[in-house]
């Protein structure tokens, strides 16, 4: 059997049965967007995630600068923290690259994940480093802490419960879109009407230097709104899936309240895709997906969270399954429903 086989979820179900879960001091394990563990002080618990980022996967050089790179490989890890609710401390880089990268490219990628340290007051501790054969790989783990009450998890969304986003899913995707485009000399190439590259400006910089949503994330933590969370990196739809099986529970989405921005709706006009299906199935938005009470209104949370929150559905009695209507209340499928990385 192959990985492909598996696929990336049945293939960390498989990992899964090598972790410690009968350790007292693990809280939670693999299965949420960080680890929670015992911190050794009274009332708090530490918060720990690791993500991997790949060349050729997650990035090439035609989509963007080392700086950048830099400063998205911290923003992963916290937008893991802040989909706990926690407040990111320290966090450690490992780097694989050739032996023939230059010098100035390592700086700039290092100088990316200081900027995006300085801003969440996170403090570089370690980590490691190795030559490689072809390849580029980049992994950072990220230290947070919470208190342990007001942790938010996966598993706790309930039936009746609302369901809201923060900003504008599908903003990346049609970024990364637009850059792959435009090198091929297409919408967005130089030259463009100012309209259409101030939306190529918004949306590769969605996709590129995303925004980590720690300050919405600790919020709804603190204010006890938000029962499960988890941020947008797969893809709404299948994000939302995550919370559905952690939680066991089902839903409905309903398409037409997903939002959709001018600049997205007009580069999927000139790309010619759908924007509700890249909003349901794009990835790396880095925004905050999560679950409250129905009687929460979108408006008054935005000004809270200071970010635009829309309610796009609401949580159902199980099966974990996700129902998702459009404007003409016909169920939509969605092949694939989100970002696999072993599934070809
Ligand atoms: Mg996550």
């Amino acid at each position: 059997m192959k990985l492909s086989d598996l696929g990336e979820f049945g293939f960390i179900e498989r990992l899964a049965r090598y972790a410690g879960t009968d350790d007292p001091r693990v809280i939670c394990g693999i299965g949420d967007d960080c680890a929670v563990i015992e911190s050794g002080r009274p009332g708090k618990v530490l918060l720990v995630t690791t993500d991997l980022l790949q060349e050729g996967v997650h990035f090439e050089d035609a989509t963007g600068p080392p700086r950048l790179l830099g400063r998205k490989a911290l923003v992963t890890g916290l937008s893991d923290i802040a989909a706990m609710g926690g407040v990111p401390m320290f966090f450690s880089v490992s780097l694989s690259v050739p032996p023939d990268t230059s010098v100035s490219w390592v700086e700039e990628v290092y100088a990316g994940l200081g900027e995006r340290a300085a801003a969440s007051k996170t403090a570089l501790i370690g980590g490691d480093t190795t030559a490689s054969l072809k390849d580029r790989s980049l992994s950072v783990t990220v230290i947070g802490e919470c208190p342990q009450d007001e942790v938010v998890y996966r598993r706790n969304a309930r039936p009746g419960e609302a369901i809201f986003v923060t900003g504008n899913p599908g903003e990346s995707a049609a970024g990364l879109r637009l850059l792959r485009a435009r090198a091929a000399g297409g919408p967005g190439a130089p030259g463009a009407s100012g309209e259409e590259s101030e939306d190529f400006d918004h949306l590769t910089a969605r996709h590129l230097d995303p925004e980590p949503r720690l300050f919405a994330g600790r919020r709804l933590a603190a204010d006890r709104h938000a029962s499960a969370m988890i941020d947008v990196s797969d893809g709404v739809a299948a994000d939302l899936g995550h919370i559905l099986e952690g939680s066991r529970v089902g839903a409905v989405l309903d398409a037409r309240l997903l939002p959709v921005s001018a600049s997205l709706q007009r580069a999927c006009a000139r790309l010619a895709l759908d924007p509700v299906i890249l909003g349901l199935s794009g990835g790396e938005d880095y925004e905050l997906l999560f679950t409250a009470p129905a009687s929460l209104d979108e408006k008054a949370l935005s000004r809270s969270l200071e970010l635009a929150v829309t309610r796009i559905g609401r949580i159902s009695d199980g099966p974990a399954r996700l129902e998702i209507r459009d404007a003409r209340d016909r169920v939509i499928s969605l092949a694939g429903g989100g970002f696999d990385h072993f599934r070809t």
